[in-house]
């Protein structure tokens, strides 16, 4: 299956398969315990895949539990006509106390201040707590579990509480003390949820998504402390990490595609792009291909990178652009205006993903499929 895309109209483009999305679902839910259950964290519009579409998705799939980063992400999703349970994971100004409420929205409580602060504005607004186990983000502090516990039994009955959630700071590192690290913020964590377990609060969770494959496996004694695991990266496709291998058949849903605009000859001591920084020793053929840094192409990529063009890597040469960037092809016969490049994907018998990418940049695979810009238009292959 194929998603046709009119190359010659389309400068810079995203095709996200939405089967191979429910694929990595179905083979994350496999790897699991069996009554574990999924809130699909979709926040940065799902990591760049398309926030309202991939919700759509999780729906038909049985997913009831989202996750978003704020509160626009959460209003775009209720207006797309989203229902189910909606976690802000970070703040919101308590001003916004009214519009949670309205959007039948749970926000995470940050802090006791933060608590405090939504009480006072008189509403009775639905949320869980942040439990502070290591990371040292947002949460209440579990090196107290007695505070802990005084802390949310006396919010329980002023606010909402529906929950608590802590969050792992280095569950993707398989070494011996990331891993007894984890094991530590676990026990912290259970050690609060045991004091108020008699509040029977719904939604207790730690896990992200390599967590659940490592700790939530079934085969580890992960009793009382939730069984509900925040599915991000892996949804998609992405290991969080190199070092870490994803069961068969999860595989990226997403790749990025551009067009060439022209193709020309360059001779020996001729420069390319601003600054000069290339030049070319001999004749070369270069062509340009029409995406550029504001299409989220990181400029760090400039004469280091590689697009791929009928199933070779072409060098990109000279300093991207903001909407354009130049590749040498002369290796690669027949290139053409209108050529199809890819940037993210497969092209041949040669793949080259986010991850991949993010090595070259010395970065994560979640800031490559964050930084796809808003104007590179999203197109789908549907379930
Ligand atoms: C982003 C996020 C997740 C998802 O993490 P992945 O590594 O993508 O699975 C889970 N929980 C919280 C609190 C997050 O911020």
């Amino acid at each position: 299956m194929e998603i046709h895309v009119n190359q010659i109209e389309k400068r810079s483009w995203v095709e996200i398969n939405l089967y191979q999305l429910r694929q990595n679902l179905i083979e994350y839910r496999s790897q699991l315990k069996r009554d574990a259950q999924i809130m699909a964290v979709i926040k940065a519009d799902a990591y760049g895949h398309g926030d309202v579409q991939v919700a759509k998705l999780l729906s038909r799939c049985g997913v009831t539990m989202l996750a978003v980063s704020n509160i626009d992400e959460a209003i775009g999703l209720r207006e797309a006509g989203i229902a189910g349970e909606i976690l802000l994971l970070g703040y919101s100004s308590p001003i916004y106390a009214e519009v949670l409420r309205d959007f039948d929205l749970t926000q995470a409580i940050v802090s006791e201040e933060y608590a405090q602060a939504l009480v006072e504005t008189g509403i009775r607004v639905k949320c869980q707590f942040a439990v502070d186990t290591g990371m040292n983000r947002i949460g209440i502090d579990a090196d107290n579990a007695d505070e802990c516990e005084h802390i949310i039994r006396f919010y329980a009955n002023k606010l909402n509480v529906t929950g608590l959630f802590t969050h792992f700071c280095a569950a993707d590192s398989t070494g011996s003390e990331s891993t007894a690290f984890t094991w530590e913020q676990v026990s912290k964590f259970k050690a609060v949820v045991d004091r108020v377990s008699d509040l029977r609060l719904p939604f207790i969770h730690c896990c992200n998504s390599v967590a659940g494959l490592r700790y939530l496996d079934g085969s580890k004694v992960f009793d009382g402390i939730g069984d509900i695991v925040r599915l991000g990266i892996i949804l998609y496709g992405l290991a969080p990490d190199n070092s870490i291998t994803l069961p068969a058949g999860i595989l990226p849903a997403l790749s990025w595609k551009s067009s060439i605009s022209m193709v020309k000859h360059v001779h020996a001591g001729e420069s390319v792009g601003y600054g000069r920084t290339y030049v070319a020793d001999n004749e070369r053929v270069v062509a340009t291909v029409t995406t550029g840094y504001a299409d989220g192409l990181n400029r760090l990529l400039s004469n280091r990178g590689f697009v791929l063009i009928h199933g070779k890597k072409a060098p990109i040469i000279g300093r991207i652009c903001m909407d354009q960037t130049m590749v040498d092809v002369t290796h690669i016969p027949n290139v053409k205006m209108g050529d199809k490049v890819v940037i993210l994907g497969k092209s041949g018998d040669i793949e080259y993903n986010a991850n991949d990418m993010a090595k070259d940049l010395n970065t994560i695979g979640y800031e490559v499929l964050c930084s796809i810009s808003k104007r590179v238009q999203r197109f789908y292959l549907d379930s």
